[in-house]
């Protein structure tokens, strides 16, 4: 499934914005800094990022040559590979595409997961050209990359991102092994590939189930909710989602069906979809794909503002779009209490510094959406080891639940009724594991983010604390190789 792209002109629209998104997440590295009083020169380090190539190449398409750009930026380099999504979208820049690969430094660090980052980016609009077409420009794009050096098992492995899917990373995939066929981890340069050609199960719907488990996880703490003011347990909590591609339509589908939270607004980019009762999140996903909006669909009432039902009263709003769609001019005006940043940046600098006065609680992207670069990084290894995971395994925990259940029906005369049998005797499915890394990481790395604001009075938001420990754990490489001074506590 491929993202889809939520108001692509209002990117590059300032508004009432003063700086650009990059700038806004250098400023959200100062804050952090200055909070926690860490050291500013090792800030400058951790900001800057290490290179961006652009790359200009030909196609031919319909008797004519088209030339397209593309980026890709890699930001930190102190683990290896460097690794982020490939963005395929109208809007594309430099300045988005360095941003986007400084949230992926901060993302990957949180949660230890042992990548630097990096993002890359083609500027096309993908709905004019036929699959072929796209086939060609995607294989010319990898070429490109990869002969440098930018696409490669051991130092920069991109995956899914906006405009992009299984799709496009088994093509990448394909182009690599083309020009690299002797070596022997080339499954390994890209993530997020079809689960036929070594992706990993679970990897489509990973950063919408990350996002699923992070809102779990905060639920799972009264003290943190109480901060939020809203009601115990997520059943029943009325939710507004902005964008409903592959990270917005998982996390609305788990949501709704496994929680029961009530998806009361769906908008997209041709307005917005309400019903107070909820809407059927399969079944908005299906006219989208047929109609290409949420016009016309007939479970709810439609509106063509959609940009004003991020206002609307709600107890939960998660943008899961583009960047920058809470910005300086409706932060006021956001009614939510929790914001969940599904997407990339779609809180900006200014607006966060409003929203955070207003006392709304934010669970920020670095941490909200780093489902998809958690199972990309059990994908790699997946492939590094060529094996799945489970295999040796899943037999013998099957056969050992088998004996412990036969040990207790013996000692206690009775039979476990069938349901608890297959339960207790099941071995653990690839995906079972996938979904049980993911988990464990969301829950621990907000666990951590907690522990920091407990330790650190002058902190009282978890983008700052999650910034916090980023800017710790990268100082901390960056002084191992003796790029800066020690970091202090
Ligand atoms: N594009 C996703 C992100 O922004 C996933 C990156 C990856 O899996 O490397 O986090």
């Amino acid at each position: 499934m491929t993202d889809i792209a939520y108001r692509e002109h209002d990117v590059n629209n300032n508004r009432q914005e003063s700086m650009s998104f990059l700038e806004g997440v250098e400023r959200m590295v100062d804050r952090a800094t200055l909070v926690a009083g860490l050291d500013p020169d090792t800030a400058k380090v951790i900001k800057a990022c290490d290179a961006v190539i652009q790359i200009k190449f030909p196609v031919r398409i319909r008797h004519s040559v088209k030339v397209f750009t593309g980026w890709w930026a890699v930001h930190s380099t102190h683990r290896l590979p460097a690794k982020g999504g490939l963005r395929f979208a109208r809007h594309v820049n430099q300045d988005e595409t360095e941003a986007l690969a400084a949230l992926m430094s901060y993302k990957c660090a949180i949660t230890d997961i042992p990548f630097g980052g990096a993002k890359g980016g083609l500027r096309i609009d993908c709905a004019r050209y036929s699959v072929d077409e796209m086939r060609e420009i995607t294989r010319r794009f990898a070429q490109e990359l990869a002969r440098r050096g930018f696409i490669n098992p051991a130092t920069n492995v991109p995956a899914p991102d906006m405009g992009t899917s299984y799709r496009e990373m088994s093509w990448i995939a394909d182009t690599y092994k083309t020009l690299f066929p002797e070596d022997v981890n080339q499954d390994a340069c890209v993530t997020g590939k079809a689960v036929e050609r070594g992706g990993i199960p679970g990897r489509t719907e990973a950063t919408g189930k990350g996002v699923q488990y992070a809102l779990q996880e905060f639920f799972r703490h009264p003290e943190e909710l109480s901060k939020s003011g809203l009601d115990d347990g997520l059943a029943g909590q009325r939710v507004v989602i902005q964008g409903l591609g592959n990270v917005g339509y998982h996390a609305a589908k788990f949501l709704s069906e496994e929680d029961k939270v009530k998806i009361i607004a769906i908008i997209e980019r041709d307005g917005v979809v309400l019903n107070e009762d909820g809407l059927n999140v399969h079944d908005v996903r299906q006219h989208l794909a047929e109609t290409g909006g949420v016009k016309g669909f007939p479970g709810g009432e439609y509106s063509e503002h959609g940009a004003d039902a991020l206002e609307m009263d709600c107890d939960i709003l998660i943008p899961a779009a583009l960047e920058s769609q809470i910005h300086a001019g409706n932060a006021m005006h956001i009614k939510a209490r929790l914001i969940v940043e599904a997407a990339n940046g779609p809180v900006t600098y200014e607006a966060d510094e409003i929203l955070r006065d207003r006392g709304v609680v934010i669970l920020p992207d670095i941490y909200a959406n780093a489902g998809g670069v958690t199972v990309s990084y059990f994908e790699w290894t997946r492939n590094l080891s060529h094996m799945r995971f489970g295999r040796l395994q899943r037999r013998f925990d099957e056969l050992r639940g088998m004996t412990y259940l036969g040990a207790l029906e013996n000692m206690t005369e009775k039979q476990a009724p069938p349901g608890l049998r297959t339960e207790i005797v099941r071995g653990a499915s690839e995906l079972d594991l996938v979904r049980s890394g993911l988990d464990d990481t969301m829950r621990s790395t907000f666990q951590e983010i907690r522990d920091t604001i407990k330790r650190n009075p002058a902190i009282n938001d978890y983008r700052t604390a999650a910034y916090v420990i980023a800017i710790r754990k990268l100082a901390q490489s960056y002084y191992d190789l003796g790029l800066v001074a020690p970091p202090t506590e």
